[in-house]
C-alpha cells in the first residue's frame, strides 16, 4: 500500500483510456475567468517556455523568470540529439504501445505506469506542434520528417535538426512565447532568479526573486506556481549541464514541504569528452546519434594500450582483430545502441581493468572509420558534421582520420520533485514540468526522452491538468505580496544573503564546490556502496561546515555578482548530494543508473530487488540537520510484464 501522503491520482480503467478519461472529467475555466488568473512560471527551458506559451495563449496572465539574460538561452538550448515520438514513420513496427514499453523497460521497472502511457500517446502531437511553429527537422528527399535511433530501442523514432535539435525546438518554443508577451498574457523577467517559494493557507502562492543584475528582492504572487527549473547534475560540479543548472528552486519547494522523489536517480552519460586537467569546470557532451554509426572498443592487448598512452602508435593502426568492440561483444542484439547506464558501467569495466585508452586510463574509443568507408564523408557530414567540428575544435584530433575518445559523465537527474498525475507536488498549487520533476523515466532515462517529456508536460499535460486547480480559484482576489509570509520569506532571503557575505573566508565557491564534486563522483557515482555512501553524507556535512567557515564572496549584493549566485546554489547543492547520498543508500538495491557493489549479478550486471524496492521512493523535509522522512509510492505494473532487463538477444 502507498504512503496515504502520496495521492497519485491515477484515474482508474484500462490504461488508453486513462488520460481521455481525466481530460474529460477536469473542470475547465472559462476564458473570461481565466483573464482574472495568474500563475507563475520559473524557468524557460522547453518546459517552462512551452508551458508559459499555452498558458499565455489560453488567457491566463502569466509571468515567467529565468536567470539567463533572454528567456531562449535556457539549458534546453544544448540538446543535441533528438527527440523521440511514436510516429512510426520508418514504417519499422513503431507504436505508442513500443514507446510505452522501451521507457518503462529503459527506466528499469521503476516509473509509473500510466504517465508513462500518457508521455507516449502525446509524443506524435509535439512532433505536428513543433512543426507546425517552423521547427526545421531534418527531412528525407521525399519531405517526410526523418528519424535516427537512440540507444535501448530497437527502432528509428528520434526526430532531430542536425546536433542542435533542442536549440531549434527552443526557438520553435520562444517564438510562441513571444506572441504571448507580445500580446501581453505573458510577462517575462529575464536575470530574475527564484530564492523562495511563498505558501499561504498550504498553498503555494508566489515567490521571492533576485533581479541578478541589480542584486534587488522582489515579491511575485499568483494563484499558482510552476517549476520548470531543470536538473541538479551540476551537484557533482563536473558535469554537461549548462553553467548555471542548478537544483535550488526544487531544494526551496522541498523546504517548504514538497516531497523529493528518487534523488539518487542520475544518469551517466557515456560518450562525453573525457576529463582532462584540474582547471576544468564543463564536459561537454558527445550525441548519443554518434552510437548509431560510431563503433566503440578498446584494444585487446595491453601493450596496444600502453603504446597508445605513451603516443607510440595511433589507434588506427591496431588492426581489427586487436579490437574489442566490447558492447557488440557482450550486448550482441543491441550493440552500440544499448541504454546509457549500460553503456557508461561497460566502459568503466573496461578501463577499470586496465584498457582505458587515454593517458588517465579513463577513456575509451568512439569509431567512425567503418561508416566513413559504408555511407561516404558527404553523408557522416550531414549526420554528425556540427558534432564533428565540435570534438576538433575542442580536442585537436579529427573524428575524420582518428576515433574520438570518450568517457561517461553525469548528465541528467531522473529524480525530482514528486508529482502526481496531474504534475501537482505535494504542495497544493505548486506544479512541477520537466527535468524539475521525479518524471517517466524510472532508473535511466532513454535518449532523447528528456525533450519529448518537457514538452509532453508543457504543451499538452500541464496546460489541462492546471486547470482543475485554477477552475476553484478565479474568484479568489489576487495574491497579495503584502501579505506576512512574502514579508518573512523576503526577510529570510535577505538574512541568508548577508549570512554568506559575512563568512568572508579565503576560499572561492567554485573551489569549494569542486570539492563537493569530488565526494559524489567517488562516492554517489557509476559505483556505490554502503560505506562510501555513509562517508559521503559525514563528508558533505563536514564540506557545508567548511562552507560557513571559509567561503570568499566577493562585492555586493547590489550589483551583478555570479559569485553571490553561485554561492546561494552550492548551499542547496548540499543539501541535494546529502539527500541523493541518503536516497542511493535506502534503494539497497541495483537498478538503472543507481549500481550498488552489493547488488550485481555474476558477469556485472544490475542485480533489481522487486520485492522490497519497487516504489517511489520520496523524502519529506523534517527541518535542518534533522533526518528526512521516507514516504513509498509503490509501483503497480499491470499492463506489462516484469522482466530482468536483456539487451543481449
Ligand atoms: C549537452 C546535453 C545534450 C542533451 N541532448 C538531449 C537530446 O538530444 N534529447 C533529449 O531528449 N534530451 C537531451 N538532453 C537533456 C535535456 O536537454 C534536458 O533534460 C531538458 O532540456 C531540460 O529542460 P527543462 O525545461 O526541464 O529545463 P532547462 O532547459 O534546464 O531550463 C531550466 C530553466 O530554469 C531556469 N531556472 C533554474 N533555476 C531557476 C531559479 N531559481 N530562478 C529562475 N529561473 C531558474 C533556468 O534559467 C532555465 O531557464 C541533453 C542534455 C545535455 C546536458
Amino acid at each position: 500500500m502507498s504512503d496515504p501522503k502520496l495521492i497519485s491520482k491515477i484515474p482508474e480503467g484500462p490504461l488508453k483510456d486513462k488520460w481521455s478519461k481525466r481530460k474529460s472529467s477536469i473542470r475547465v475555466v472559462s476564458p473570461n475567468n481565466k483573464r482574472k488568473l495568474e500563475v507563475i512560471v520559473v524557468g524557460t527551458g522547453l518546459g517552462g517556455a512551452s508551458a508559459a506559451a499555452s498558458l499565455g495563449e489560453m488567457g491566463y496572465n502569466v509571468k515567467i523568470f529565468c536567470i539567463s539574460d533572454s528567456p531562449r538561452r535556457a539549458h534546453s538550448i544544448a540538446a543535441q540529439g533528438g527527440i523521440n515520438a511514436a510516429k512510426n514513420y520508418q514504417n519499422d513496427n513503431d507504436s505508442v504501445s513500443r514507446l510505452f514499453f522501451d521507457t518503462v523497460k529503459g527506466g528499469d521497472y521503476r516509473s509509473r505506469e500510466a504517465n508513462v502511457y500518457r508521455l507516449a500517446e502525446v509524443s506524435a502531437a509535439i512532433i505536428d506542434q513543433c512543426v507546425a511553429q517552423g521547427v526545421p527537422f531534418a527531412r528525407e528527399y521525399g519531405g517526410y520528417l526523418a528519424n535516427r535511433s537512440f540507444g535501448g530501442v530497437q527502432v528509428s523514432r528520434t526526430f532531430y535538426a542536425r546536433g542542435q535539435t533542442g536549440q531549434q525546438l527552443l526557438l520553435g518554443a520562444y517564438a510562441s512565447l513571444n506572441k504571448e508577451i507580445a500580446n501581453g498574457t505573458v510577462k517575462s523577467y529575464p536575470r530574475h532568479e527564484m530564492l523562495d517559494l511563498v505558501i499561504i493557507n498550504g498553498e503555494a502562492k508566489g515567490i521571492i526573486a533576485r533581479n541578478l543584475v541589480t542584486g534587488e528582492i522582489e515579491r511575485f504572487g499568483a494563484h499558482a506556481v510552476v517549476l520548470a527549473t531543470g536538473g541538479y547534475g551540476n551537484t557533482y560540479f563536473l558535469s554537461t549541464n549548462a553553467m548555471n543548472s542548478n537544483g535550488s528552486a526544487a531544494m526551496q519547494a522541498y523546504r517548504k514541504g514538497a516531497f523529493f522523489a528518487n534523488p539518487c536517480f542520475a544518469q551517466i552519460h557515456p560518450t562525453c569528452i573525457p576529463v582532462h586537467g584540474d582547471q576544468q569546470c564543463k564536459l561537454t557532451l558527445m550525441s548519443e546519434s554518434l552510437r548509431n554509426d560510431g563503433r566503440i572498443w578498446v584494444p585487446k592487448k595491453k601493450e596496444d594500450v600502453m603504446k597508445l598512452r605513451t603516443h607510440q602508435i595511433k589507434p588506427s593502426q591496431i588492426p581489427e582483430e586487436d579490437r574489442d568492440y566490447y558492447l557488440e561483444r557482450r550486448y550482441p542484439a543491441f550493440g552500440n545502441l544499448v541504454p546509457r547506464d549500460v553503456a557508461s558501467r561497460a566502459a568503466k569495466e573496461r578501463c577499470d581493468a586496465g584498457f582505458g585508452v587515454n593517458e588517465t586510463g579513463l577513456a575509451v574509443f568512439l569509431d567512425f572509420a567503418d561508416a566513413i568507408k559504408r555511407l561516404g564523408h558527404q553523408r557522416v557530414e550531414e549526420r554528425y558534421g556540427n558534432l564533428f567540428q565540435m570534438y576538433e575544435k575542442i580536442t585537436s584530433v579529427s573524428p575524420w582520420e582518428e576515433p574520438m575518445m570518450i568517457y561517461p559523465a553525469i548528465h541528467y537527474t531522473m529524480g525530482g520533485l514528486w508529482v502526481d498525475y496531474d504534475l501537482q507536488t505535494t504542495i497544493p498549487g505548486l506544479f512541477a514540468i520537466g527535468e524539475a520533476n521525479f518524471s517517466d523515466h524510472g532508473g535511466n532515462r532513454l535518449g532523447a526522452s528528456a525533450l519529448m517529456q518537457g514538452l509532453a508536460d508543457g504543451y499538452f499535460i500541464l496546460p489541462y491538468t492546471i486547470g482543475g486547480y485554477l477552475s476553484h480559484k478565479f474568484s479568489e482576489p489576487k495574491t497579495d505580496i503584502n501579505a506576512p509570509e512574502f514579508v518573512e520569506a523576503e526577510k529570510k532571503v535577505k538574512e541568508r544573503i548577508a549570512k554568506v557575505f559575512a563568512v568572508k573566508g579565503t576560499e572561492t565557491v567554485d573551489s569549494i564546490h569542486k570539492k563537493l564534486g569530488h565526494i559524489m563522483w567517488e562516492y554517489v557515482g557509476m559505483a556505490r556502496n554502503e560505506a562510501g555512501l555513509k562517508k559521503a553524507i559525514e563528508e558533505i556535512g563536514k564540506l557545508r561546515e567548511e562552507f560557513w567557515q571559509s567561503v570568499r564572496v566577493p562585492g555586493t549584493n547590489e550589483e551583478f555578482n555570479q559569485e553571490l549566485e553561485k554561492a546561494l546554489r552550492l548551499i542547496d547543492f548540499f543539501d541535494i548530494g546529502e539527500l541523493m547520498a541518503r536516497d542511493a543508500l535506502n534503494r539497497r538495491e541495483s537498478c538503472g543508473g543507481h549500481f550498488r557493489e552489493e547488488m550485481q549479478t555474476e558477469d556485472g550486471e544490475t542485480k533489481r530487488d522487486d520485492e522490497n524496492f519497487m516504489y517511489v521512493a520520496a523524502w519529506e523535509y523534517k527541518g535542518e540537520g534533522v533526518e528526512p522522512e521516507l514516504h513509498k509510492e509503490d509501483l503497480v505494473y499491470e499492463n506489462i510484464k516484469i522482466v530482468t532487463r536483456n539487451y543481449k538477444d
